[in-house]
């Protein structure tokens, strides 16, 4: 099968099966849109197949359904993987449901992470330690709560960015839910000093705190500003990380003085689309990364806790990669 008709499934897999699934479909065949009758194109939902999915308002820019429908396809296991639009109102009723329509598993996104958590019944370390839940099992009728992104940040700042952040000195901004794994993420692998810079200060006083309370660094939060504060601060780095949702929509960007971005800095922002930030790093000629590697990263962590199987990685990122040029 070559790459164009893998995409195209994926496309209509992603589009379709919401729909189909809330009209109770669950026990029926189910035709791809646009391909019904072509007999290899379309695949069985039966009564026994696992439901998996993704919580978040938005949910739509969502590129896990294309990573994880890809990754069960690949390794032949009967289970989908569907958005969930889910109101921070009704995200107690929606974690109920989970438990009710026995979902085995789902990711959970903005602006749920931190929210999710007190109707969870257990969480792993890492979760604990950043207060955000990326990744729900269900098993057995408990939910058991992880956070892949920290791991997933790591994992692509060595392997794709080739940087080693142990002695180095790192600013962060944002202060968020993906923040707060990346601080995390950044103490626990020995960084110098972390700088937290954040739009609401008292957010950053929040994390620097909870980053205190499990690692013995070097922890200062400011505000995320023009500051000549700031400026210094990233001067002095050798990491810059942008873990703001600023960059999502083209037009947005941050308060950063272009100066403050000197020739030995690596810049890694989390949003994987080409933002300001990241094209003001290529004009400079600095070493840059976008957030794909993450994302494939953090979700082939969450196929496994899913699933207990080791997930196709390369199969993940070509469907990320396919789905980011559809959309495009
Ligand atoms: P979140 O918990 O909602 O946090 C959003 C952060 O962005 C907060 O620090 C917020 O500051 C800041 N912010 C929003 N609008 C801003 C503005 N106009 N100016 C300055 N700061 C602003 O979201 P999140 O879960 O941490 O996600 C943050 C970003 O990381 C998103 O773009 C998400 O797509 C990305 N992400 C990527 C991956 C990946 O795998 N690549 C994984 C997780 C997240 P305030 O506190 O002042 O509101």
């Amino acid at each position: 099968m070559g790459p164009g008709r893998f995409s195209r499934r994926l496309v209509n897999l992603a589009a379709g099966l919401p729909a189909i699934l809330k009209g109770g479909a669950r026990t029926r065949q189910l035709h791809m849109p646009g391909t019904a009758g072509k007999g290899e194109e379309y695949m069985k939902v039966l009564g026994n197949t696992q439901i998996f999915g993704i919580m978040g308002h938005p949910v739509e820019h969502s590129l896990s359904p294309f990573m994880h429908n890809a990754a069960f396809e690949a390794l032949g296991i009967h289970a989908v993987y569907v958005p969930f639009m889910v109101k921070p109102e009704d995200l107690g009723k929606a974690t109920l449901a989970l438990r009710a329509l026995t979902i085995s598993g789902v990711n959970v996104t903005v602006p749920h992470k931190g929210a999710v958590i007190e109707f969870l019944d257990e969480l792993d370390p890492s979760a604990k330690q950043t207060g955000a839940v990326n990744t729900i099992v269900q098993r057995n009728g408990k939910l058991y709560g992880h956070n892949t992104d920290a791991s997933g940040f790591l994992l692509s700042l060595h392997k794709d960015g080739h940087f080693d952040p142990a002695g180095k000195k790192v600013v962060i901004l944002g202060a968020g839910g993906a923040a707060s794994a990346v601080a995390m993420a950044l103490a626990g692998a020995g960084v110098r000093r972390l700088v937290i810079a954040n739009r609401n200060k008292t957010r950053a006083e929040i994390l620097a705190k909870r980053v205190q309370r499990n690692f013995d660094r070097e922890t200062l939060p400011v505000a995320l500003d023009e500051s000549r504060a700031l400026y210094w601060l990233i001067r002095e780095s050798d990491l810059l990380v942008n873990a703001t949702s600023v960059g999502l929509k083209g037009t947005e960007r941050l308060g950063i003085n272009p100066n403050s971005l000197h020739r030995k800095l690596f810049v890694f922002d989390l949003i994987y689309r080409e933002t300001a930030l990241l094209k003001m790093a290529k004009r400079r000629g600095l070493k840059h990364l976008d957030g794909l590697g993450m994302l494939v990263s953090q979700g082939a962590r969450s196929f496994e806790i899913f699933t207990g199987k080791r997930a196709p990685f390369r199969v993940m990122k070509n469907a990320v990669e396919h789905a980011l040029k559809f959309i495009k």
